[in-house]
Order: C-alpha cells, then structure tokens, then sequence
C-alpha cells in the first residue's frame, strides 16, 4: 500500500493573483492571475485528484469517505484541512472568517476558518494587516463608514520566514508582493470588509459581507506587533497548535528523521530540494503521508512545513 500520495493541485484565478505560482515554483497554471495553489484539499470547491498509486484518479475526498482506515480511521464528515500557496500580485480584500459555530449556522454547515501562514517570499518593506483596533461593532463600523482605514487597521512589517496565525474574528489582509503558505481549515467562508472598490473585468465590484463581518469579528483580541519567529531550537520548529491543526518547520541539511504518529500529515517543500522516504521532491512538491506512514526520513537540504492534526 502506498503510504504517500501526491496529488495534482487546483489553481484559482484571482482578481489580486500574479504568475509566482509559475515563474517561482514551476506549476503549469492556466493564462492569467492566478492567486492560489489548493496543494492538499478536499473542498468541493476544488477537490485534488490523486496522482500516485493504486487510488490514483480519484479525489481526495473520496479517499477520505471511502478508505477512511487509511487515514487512521479519525473521524469528521471531510478532510478537515486545507494546504495553498498564495500568490499575491496585489492587495486581497480585509476580511475576517467565521469560527465553526457561526459557520454552521450561517453557511450551511460549513466548517469556520482557522488559517495561519508561513511567508515565503516578500518585497522590501513589505507589510500585512493582521488584528484591527476598533473596541466594538459600533466604533468598528462608524471608522469603516469615515473611511478611516489606517487607523483602524493594525499594519506590520512582513519577511520570509515570518508566521501568523490568523483565528477567527481577526481582519486580515495578505498584500502584494507577498507570497505565502497557508494551512487552514477546510473552508471557503470569507466575509469581505472592503475591497478597494477594485473593478472585476466585467466591471462590477465583488459582494462585501459587512454585517457578517461585525457579527464575528473579536472585537477584545489585542492587535500584534510582528510575526517574527523565535530562534530554532533544533530541526523542527512549532510554528502553531491548536484544537484544529499543529504546523512545523522542518529544517533538512543531510539527513533526518521525522515521526509522524498521525492520522495523516500534509507536506510540503518550500525552499531547498531532496528525497522523502526515496521520493525526489524540491520546492513546490507536496506530499500527503497516510497513517501508515509513521516516519519521513528526509534527505537533502531543503525547508518543509509539516501540517497535521
Ligand atoms: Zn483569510
């Protein structure tokens, strides 16, 4: 039994998306912006293929409803995660996500929307809107409504190798010039605060959410300063752990082994190039280890973001 797969990745086209996802990591993307690699998912909204192996053809979420034992036999009515790399030519709209309980009940059972982000590339003085400063709905929407927005909004300083952890209720924005890994949950809920009354081709402007958008935001949640990571202690650096997923930076210069006692974990190469369990891999490859996979020995010097349960 294979006991890792790959999966072929589903590209979006986005109105802020640039050509990274070809020029700096090699995909074969359609013509246009293109502003997400979906690496590792499940989501309807573009569910990978398997490429290797004796599943080879089918979906991930078909592996997942069908095979479950390969996964450990966890349960969850879908493949909890999602894997992208963002492509950010220009600014994505501020939004916030919902958390799972406003999710369900407003978007029909929809799962909410951790996500977090490890920055892979950036421009000098690059920044990102992460947290906002508004203390309520009341003071929030009234510095919307006077166009306040640098007030409002909390701006920091990005570079590689910075991470943010982004929980539901927190406005965000990724802003150009920025490309980044995203491990989040399974979700495609997106509550737009403002888009820059930026025009799509066909001249309309995409729908804002705003009252969603003041039901869930944390209005208490203390505005950051950087994203930047302490010193590495070793070869594996937490990078986040929550009830929804745990992320590690995997440093690789000769050879390493990585227990993996998961139900499944996400790979993915982010700088460097080398082998997993044999398999070549370099920057751009993404793996999905199943259960049966209780160890990635790795080999070459090359960066990994492990994302798992
Ligand atoms: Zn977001």
């Amino acid at each position: 039994m294979d006991s890792i797969i790959k999966l072929v990745p589903v590209f979006k086209e986005k109105i802020w998306g640039g050509r990274k996802l070809d020029t700096e990591f090699g995909y074969k993307i359609p013509a246009g912006p293109v502003g997400e690699c979906w690496a590792i998912s499940a989501h309807p909204a573009g569910d990978c293929t398997i490429a290797t192996g004796a599943y080879a053809g089918n979906t991930l979420s078909w592996l997942w409803d069908e095979h479950r034992e390969l996964f450990g036999g966890v349960e969850g009515d879908r493949f909890p995660l999602l894997i992208k790399i963002i492509d950010a030519a220009d600014d994505l709209s501020i939004q916030v996500h919902p958390d799972d309980a406003y999710a369900a009940e407003h978007e029909s059972g929809s799962l909410g929307k951790k996500e977090c982000w490890y920055v892979l590339s950036a421009e000098p003085n690059q920044t990102i809107v992460v947290g906002q400063r508004a203390h309520s709905r009341e003071e929030f929407a009234q510095m919307v409504d006077e166009g306040r927005w640098s007030e409002l909004l909390n701006e920091v300083p990005i570079k590689v190798g910075d991470f943010f952890q982004i929980d539901p209720g927190c406005v965000h924005a990724i802003k150009g010039g920025t490309v980044v890994l995203e491990t989040q949950q399974s979700s495609d809920v997106t509550y737009r605060v403002y888009d820059y009354d930026r025009k799509q081709d066909d001249g309309t402007l995409r729908p804002l959410h705003m009252a969603q958008a003041l039901d869930v935001i944390d209005y208490d949640a203390k505005p950051l300063a950087s994203g930047e990571l302490p010193a590495a202690e070793g070869p594996v650096q937490r990078l986040e752990s929550n009830e929804c997923y745990t992320v590690d930076l995997v440093r690789v210069d000769g050879e390493l082994g990585v227990a993996t006692p998961h139900p499944f974990t996400c790979v993915s190469v982010i700088s460097g190039e080398g082998t997993i369990c044999g398999e070549p891999v370099a920057k751009g490859s993404h793996l999905l280890a199943l259960a049966a996979c209780d160890k990635l020995e790795l080999a070459g010097t090359m960066e990994l973001v492990l994302s798992y349960l």
